[in-house]
């Protein structure tokens, strides 16, 4: 894959990606990450070594309204880190929905605790408030709602029932900064909001993650577990705890904050990618494009297409079809519970029964080309390959 170089000047449109192929996802790097990296390289030594680290955190916590922000190596780490400072660990259950990365099940396995898998919402795509509350048991500990690829959950719905069952929320924002539900930031949800800065997400910073809360002592509680269990400021490398080390580079920081000074170019770009899509695809009623429901805004991380039931495609036959012209496609998340690496898990056979709106959608989902750097073109391309499978 070849991709042209970004310009030295600051551009308000990302440069062209020159390849034949189109790639799903990928960052638009300006000349401001490049310089602010390149300041952190020089300065973020000696005295001055956590400096992008604050700017960073200041400013992506005010973007996401949280009183408290702790970047780290990713998102994995700051779930792990989260489950962790709530005190979450064996013979505790934490609901996740079906369709997520497995990067938000696999650290309440870290702990100890068991994931329980519920279903989703057919209207957002996300959590269902309902299948949740089915799956509270006096063992449940938490709920980790998941902004699928931009779209919020039913928020309301979500705090009640946590408060009412006296469980935490956390919100696995990953997919969703900028997103907002009643004009309520992605991340500004629960107990705790976790994101990822992974190279294929909306802001990037390689590799990263931060974890957002208003809640001084859990805060606390996660900033001794994340060193070592060493107590913050602690200058006599006193360790209270057998713990863990988690914690983003400066230079990761400092690309942090140039994007997260340019998020709002990010986001609309985002969305400008998705209305090229709902356009192009507006006459073709076998493809249902990602949900944006009455007082959501979606930052549309993934433009998804499902496929009506009547085409009988799925994703194993689009997917090649798609390769077959150049163009890089995810499938839509597999039902986590219908996972190899859930095959001992107590739901395994009851699953399919139990969430069957994740099981009746996975299948059909796909992800298409959404990268910072896609052209009205490109989108056209992406179409006119698409068109004819969706009959
Ligand atoms: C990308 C992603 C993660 C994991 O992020 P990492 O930074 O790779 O650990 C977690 N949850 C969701 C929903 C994601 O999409």
């Amino acid at each position: 894959m070849t991709i042209n170089d970004a310009p030295r000047e600051e551009s308000a449109s990302p440069p062209r990606h020159s390849s034949d192929r189109i790639p799903v996802a990928g960052p638009w790097i300006t000349e401001l990450e490049e310089r602010y990296v390149a300041e952190a390289a020089r300065n973020a030594w000696y005295s001055n070594a956590n400096i992008w680290h604050e700017r960073f955190e200041r400013a992506f916590a005010e973007r996401v309204n949280r009183r408290f922000a702790m970047a780290l190596p990713s998102c994995t780490s700051a779930i792990h880190l989260t489950l962790a400072a709530l005190g979450i660990g064996p013979g505790d259950e934490v609901i996740v929905p079906e369709l997520t990365w497995i990067a938000t099940a696999a650290p309440v396995t870290y702990v100890g605790a068991t994931p329980v898998f519920c279903d989703i919402d057919s209207a957002n795509w996300c959590i269902s408030p309902q299948s949740a509350e089915q799956r509270i048991t006096p063992r449940t500990r938490a709920i980790i709602a998941v902004d699928l690829y931009g779209s919020m959950p039913d928020m309301d719905a979500l705090r009640e029932l946590t408060e009412r069952h006296n469980i935490a929320l956390i919100e696995d924002a990953a997919e969703a900064v900028g997103s907002r539900f009643r004009n309520q930031p992605a991340g500004s949800f629960g107990d705790a909001s976790v994101f990822s800065f992974h190279g294929s997400k909306t802001l990037t910073t390689g590799e990263g993650g931060i974890l957002v809360t208003n809640d001084e002592a859990l805060f606390t509680r996660a900033a001794t577990l994340r060193d070592h269990g060493r107590k913050p400021g602690d200058t006599m490398f006193f360790n209270h705890e057998v713990a863990f080390k988690y914690k983003m580079s400066a230079m990761q920081a400092a690309m942090g904050l140039a994007q997260t000074e340019r998020l709002n170019e990010l986001v609309t770009r985002k969305r400008e990618i998705f209305s090229w899509y709902r356009e192009r695809l507006a006459g073709c009623d076998a493809i249902t494009l990602n949900p944006e429901l009455q007082h959501t805004f979606n930052s549309y991380w993934m433009v998804t297409a499902i496929f009506d039931r009547a085409t009988q495609r799925t994703s194993s036959t689009l997917m090649p079809a798609l390769d077959a012209c150049g163009i890089d496609t995810r499938p839509f998340f597999h039902p986590l519970s219908s996972l190899p690496a859930y095959s001992a898990h107590p739901q395994t056979h009851s699953a399919r029964r139990e969430n069957p709106i994740a099981y009746d959608l996975a299948p059909r989902g796909i992800n298409l080309p959404t990268h910072l750097r896609m052209t009205e073109d490109d989108v056209h391309r992406v179409c006119n390959a698409l068109q004819p499978l969706a009959t």
